[in-house]
């Protein structure tokens, strides 16, 4: 069985004491195990890095060197892309077609957005002030600390590696411990693209073991994060001390409104997509539907239509939709929200149990979806992270963005609504990083995305990345 190590200076090092075993959620089948990086082996990762950014192998490197090495990037990862969507899909359980079609582009999506930007951006130094020529020169932070989770494993590291890179540092990466494979085999495509040895490190194992000790290092500067918001809380509380900066990327409880003047199809189709997508674990996931009285009885009769038709199963069937839930545990806590949401007055309009026909092996649950009496219910406040929509109904638009803004989260926010004020006023009140208007989401680096409130602190978007992966240095000089 293979055992996936760490990747330090260029290097697979040896398995360590502690060894994880990697799960097929569609089988629960153990398909590899995880060689879980202590500290010292962390703190070996973290000097590679260090020596690395130091020598100036990649900081110095030309911005063209660079940015041919991006375009080789995605070269390769276009020819092994089938072999990543694979292993992407044997230990995450996303549905293979979806991979194939929607997540492993934003990998090459990543890599060719920033070798444009290398191409393009230069700092513009410079200006004379009365006795003094002055400029701000912007240089690489140094070592960044980049953490992920197993929900788009490879497609976040991605964005994070390739942002840490095109503004010149050195990085490790600690992802998700469910789901390591792809993220792994990246590594060799990094290296046979020609990123120098140390330029890029891995370290895995869980959280409190190896996030922990990375986090921790003196050595790291900067620690990039998408993941829960207890989470988010823990790693914030751990940078502290050593005053290194955060980018929390973390969870959500989006609201997505669909007013009486929406075009009721594409709201159906925004809906269905925002909450079912990716097995219901996206951050921006549209997990409460507030739906205006007057077209609410015919809305949610044909979103719980269409709901039941989803297909259910097989990650590796092409025809799949919605695949297993990534791991034991957290099939379990999606599983016990629906008699949570029964507890708390709610109404189970489809799914809530296992499909009959996936037998008894893997993670899987139905599409499922409750109306419930009121937000203060835990399904409304609790970010569930699953195939799971709670449903409310709203009389008056200025209660609909009440109850939008009535969350810790303020990640995403839906409005589905053909009346412009409506538009205006939700872009306007809503407090949330992105807000959307008869669209689904869209990742786009020019944009900063990133949350209000608890959703995080800091934003992934050329402009954010730019500041948070680099220190800016004001010269003087006296003429
Ligand atoms: P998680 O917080 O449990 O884990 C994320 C990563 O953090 C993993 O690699 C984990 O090992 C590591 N980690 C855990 N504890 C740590 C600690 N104390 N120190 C350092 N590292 C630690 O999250 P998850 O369950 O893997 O992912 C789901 C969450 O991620 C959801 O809340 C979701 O909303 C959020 N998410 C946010 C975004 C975004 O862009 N805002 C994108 C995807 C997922």
């Amino acid at each position: 069985m293979k055992t996936i190590t760490s990747y330090i200076n260029g290097q697979w090092q040896n398995a360590s004491a502690t060894l994880l075993p990697v799960i097929n959620p569609a089988t629960e089948a153990v398909v590899a195990q995880l060689s879980e990086a202590d500290a010292d082996e962390t703190a070996r990762a973290v000097a590679a890095a260090e020596a690395s950014w130091k020598s100036g192998v990649w900081a110095n490197k030309p911005a063209a060197e660079k940015r041919r090495i991006f375009q080789r990037i995605v070269a390769l990862t276009l020819e092994h892309i089938e072999e990543l969507a694979q292993l992407e899909c044997l230990n995450s359980g996303l549905p293979l077609n979806y991979l194939r079609a929607r997540q492993l582009p934003r990998i090459t999506r990543n890599f060719e957005f920033f070798a444009d930007w290398l191409s393009q951006n230069v700092e513009k130094a410079g200006m004379t002030d009365q006795d003094y020529l002055r400029f701000v020169v912007r240089e690489p932070a140094g070592v960044a600390a980049l953490i992920s989770p197993w929900n788009a494993p490879l497609a976040l590291a991605s964005t994070k590696i390739a942002a840490a890179l095109a503004f010149g540092n050195s990085c490790v990466l600690k992802t998700a411990e469910t789901t390591p494979l792809a993220v792994a085999r990246f590594m060799d495509i990094l290296s046979e693209a020609g990123v120098p040895a140390g330029v890029v490190n891995l370290v895995n194992g869980r959280g409190q073991v190896t996030g922990d000790a990375l986090v921790r290092h003196p050595a790291v500067r900067v620690v990039s994060f998408t993941g829960g918001t207890q989470t988010g809380r823990a790693i914030a509380a751990a940078a502290a001390p050593g005053l290194k900066r955060v980018d929390l990327e973390l969870g959500g409880k989006s609201a997505n409104i669909i007013t009486a003047t929406a075009n009721l199809d594409d709201a159906l189709d925004g809906a269905l997509t925002s909450i079912y997508t990716n097995n219901g674990q996206q951050c921006f996931a549209g997990s409460r539907i507030l739906v205006q009285r007057q077209v609410a009885d015919e809305f949610i009769a044909r979103f719980v239509q269409r709901a039941r038709a989803i297909r259910v199963g097989d990650p590796l069937d092409m025809a799949t939709e919605v695949g297993p839930l990534s791991n034991a545990a957290h099939y379990a806590r999606v599983c016990s929200f629906v008699d949570i949401a029964l507890q708390d007055g709610g109404q189970l309009l489809c799914g809530g149990k296992r499909p009959a026909h996936v037998g008894d092996k893997g993670y899987y649950l139905e599409p499922t979806a409750v109306l419930m009496p009121s937000n203060s219910a835990r399904v409304c406040q609790e970010e569930i992270f699953g195939p799971f929509a709670a449903f409310q109904i709203f009389d008056e638009f200025d209660e609909a963005i009440a109850i939008a803004n009535d969350s810790e989260f303020g990640l995403v926010s839906y409005l589905w609504s053909n009346d412009l004020t409506q538009a205006h006023r939700a872009a306007r009140e809503i407090q949330a990083g992105v807000v959307l208007v008869n669209t689904p989401m869209i990742l786009d680096l020019r944009f900063p995305f990133g949350g209000y409130k608890t959703s995080g602190v800091g934003r992934e978007g050329i402009d954010g990345m730019r500041h948070f992966y680099t220190e800016e240095k004001t010269v003087t000089i006296a003429l």
